[in-house]
């Protein structure tokens, strides 16, 4: 794995009021008390982020948002803005999740301008990319992937992209109980990885981290993350219970 430490984040997506999002949080709290091998953020629900936020206050801990608006502030209704996110002490944004693409009309060019404005306010962010089933179906899952990631990165430095996470999240593994197998991800991931060499060079493509996501579990994960490319993950439905996630975490070590 180079010497990138790993990443693990887990996307709550639309789960948890805040009282039991505050007591899922001091659960991971407590269960990696002096454990640091690891990088690891908590993406609740926007209406979370306070109570997440008091649990992983003075932890290594990082507190993420699930997405974010390229603009300061405006008529965006039901938008947040990054400076927002700040102000209640969230560092990290996932960003172009399959979810907000597929359910929610998200393009690459929207995942471009809200990671302006992310990085604009001193945040970082992971960035998603994944083929769907019929994408891979017809081969074209390497088009797909390549697409997303130009479009996401184009014009950004490599000093920009010091900040910045890739998760490599097939569509047909994202909560459907089937993985992509280790092979399977880590070509996928060092096609990335070469992507980021032409794009910033291969200091900073070295450095920076590919997470993979989709149906990552305790059983499967340290096989995933020990692929030279993968750097850990993004888990969703995993990250709903301490013990798993707190498995996968340790799994990345
Ligand atoms: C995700 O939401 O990014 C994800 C990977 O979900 P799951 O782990 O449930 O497949």
């Amino acid at each position: 794995m180079a010497d990138r430490k790993p990443y693990v984040a887990g996307n709550w997506k639309m789960h948890t009021t805040p009282a039991e999002a505050a007591k899922l949080a001091q659960g991971v709290v407590k269960a990696l008390e002096c454990f640091a091998a690891c990088d690891v953020a908590l993406c609740p629900p926007y209406v979370c982020l306070a109570a997440v936020g008091d649990a992983v206050r003075g932890t290594s801990v990082k507190l993420g948002a699930q997405n974010c608006h390229g603009e300061i502030q405006g008529a965006f209704t039901g938008e947040v803005s990054a400076p927002m996110l700040k102000a209640v002490g969230v560092t990290t944004v996932i960003l172009g999740h399959s979810e907000r693409r597929q359910f929610f009309g998200e393009t690459d060019a929207g995942v471009h301008a809200r990671l302006k404005g992310v990085l604009a306010e001193g945040l970082e962010a992971i960035v998603c990319v994944g083929e769907t089933l019929e994408q891979r179906q017809q081969n074209i899952t390497k088009d797909v992937v390549g697409h997303q990631v130009r479009a996401a990165f184009n014009g950004f430095t490599a000093a920009q992209m010091a900040t910045v996470t890739v998760a490599y999240e097939p569509v047909w593994a994202i909560g459907t109980g089937l993985t992509a197998s280790p092979a399977q991800a880590q070509e996928v991931h060092a096609f990335i990885r070469g992507m980021l060499i032409q794009q910033f060079g291969p200091d900073a493509a070295a450095a920076m981290r590919i997470q993979y996501g989709g149906s990552v579990k305790p059983n499967n994960a340290k096989e995933l993350f020990s692929q030279p490319d993968i750097d850990g993950g993004l888990i969703g439905g995993a990250s709903l219970k301490v013990e798993d996630f707190v498995a996968i975490v340790k799994a990345g070590a």
